[in-house]
């Protein structure tokens, strides 16, 4: 199938950004009714005079209606799959990720030039994410080029995002290649724990969120251990614990975990045993953040340590400006919960809020607080969560360390 952008459409392949919106293509009708079947199939995109651009996957159910996987006329088949893959293995292997951790990101989609693929590594156990018709379409492919890596044992999918439904995808999840021997507790499902710069982790791959574990928060996690030695730290948005284990292993007085999700804080609590930690300098608190600042502030507590790593407010700009309110908010009230001299450590991972338009929302929160505070980090996501140069969606996880003067 050959689809040919409208005139003056075409300049954004032309810069290589891999997406194409419906509205870009001219699409003949007898195209537009036999596309129904073509869901995943491989298109060439002609530019108005009908030039070739690219090659891509057409989505017939999405805004998003073709993703570039090549900007070169070559086949698009196995050998290319492998071709990719193999890239980002050894892109991982030259960033050395796994000299800190044995879990990681592997295939992180439009930036591994693989639109539709996420692919952590927990040990020998590989989870997908497969999210586009595209993706969908060569899964299969993918999947058995995987299991040639070294030391793979299985592939877990969780292909059950919920952006699957904007391509006419259902949900999947289950074993999709070799053999999980996996044990069955009330809630979760893993046989092991992963290691993180020297400390384990359960990690629920079947319940858990994203594919088990917020791989992304590697290096900011280990960066929080080193700043929390005795002091009181308030975790909030816990999930499983990883700021607070880091903590607890570097010498926090005490930590405060806070999440909604009452299995993520059982997680924490068996993560506190797994690395032996002092059970007794952490508090689990299942609760909502927006109420629990409120009453901390209430109360007039107060803490050295405050992280606020929450869940994506704003998918899209479109959720922007609710989103601000609700990143002042926390950080707001987490200004007045700091004592002075107190650190501030504050993430968004909303793809819909930049970095600049983040910290306009920082200051404007310690502003209202009537706080004065100072930048003294700048943090992004982990190095197996690279970022095309012409894809600026994939940064998405911004964060800022702030002194409370
Ligand atoms: N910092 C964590 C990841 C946080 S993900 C890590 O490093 O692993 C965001 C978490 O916020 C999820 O665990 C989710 O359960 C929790 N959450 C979402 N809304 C919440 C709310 N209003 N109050 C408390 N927790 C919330």
């Amino acid at each position: 199938m050959k689809l040919t952008l409208k005139p003056g459409r075409e300049k954004s392949l032309l810069r290589r950004h891999p997406w194409v919106f419906a509205s870009a293509l001219q699409i003949p009708d007898d195209i537009l009714r036999s596309a129904q079947d073509a869901s995943g199939l491989t298109v060439d995109l002609l530019a108005p005079g009908g030039q070739f651009l690219a090659r891509a996957s057409y989505s017939p159910h999405s805004q998003i209606r073709a993703r570039v996987w090549t900007f070169e006329d070559e086949p698009v088949d196995a050998e290319f799959f492998r071709k990719k893959i193999k890239a980002a293995i050894e892109l991982r292997g030259k960033l050395k990720v796994e000299s800190d951790s044995d879990a990681y990101r592997l295939i992180h989609s439009e930036s591994d030039g693989l639109p539709g693929f996420v692919v952590d590594r927990y040990g020998d156990v590989l989870v997908l994410q497969s999210s586009t018709a595209g993706s969908e379409f060569w899964k299969g492919t993918v999947a058995d080029i995987l299991m040639e890596e070294k030391g793979i044992r299985a592939i877990y999918e969780r292909s059950d995002a919920d952006v699957r439904e904007l391509e006419g995808l259902k949900p999947i999840t289950g074993i999709l290649r070799g053999e999980l021997a996996l044990f069955q507790r009330e809630a979760s499902l893993w046989d092991f724990p992963i290691t993180e710069h020297d400390l384990k982790f359960n990690i629920d791959i079947a319940h858990g969120h994203k594919t088990g574990f917020y791989l992304d928060q590697r290096a900011n996690r280990h960066r929080v251990g080193e700043l929390s030695k005795d002091r009181d730290v308030l975790n909030c948005f816990c999930y499983t614990g990883g700021f607070s284990i880091h903590a607890l292993a570097n010498g926090a007085k005490s930590v405060l975990s806070v999440d909604s999700s009452a299995e993520a804080l059982k997680l924490l609590e068996e993560n506190l045993a797994l690395n032996n930690l002092p059970a007794e300098k952490n508090t689990s608190l299942e609760g909502d953040v927006f109420q629990l600042l409120r009453k901390f502030r209430d109360e007039a507590r107060s803490f050295d340590l405050i992280i606020l790593d929450p869940p994506k407010f704003a998918p899209t700009s479109a959720h922007a400006e609710k989103a601000s309110r609700a990143y002042k908010d926390i950080n707001l009230l987490a200004f007045k919960l700091l004592r002075v001299g107190g650190i501030l450590v504050s993430f968004s991972c909303s793809g819909g809020v930049d970095a600049a338009l983040f910290q306009k929302i920082v200051a404007s929160a310690a502003l209202d607080a009537g706080v004065e505070a100072t930048i003294i980090e700048h943090l992004s996501q982990g190095v197996d969560h690279p970022v095309s140069l012409h894809f600026p969606e994939g940064a998405y996880l911004k964060g800022l360390i702030c002194v409370k003067n």
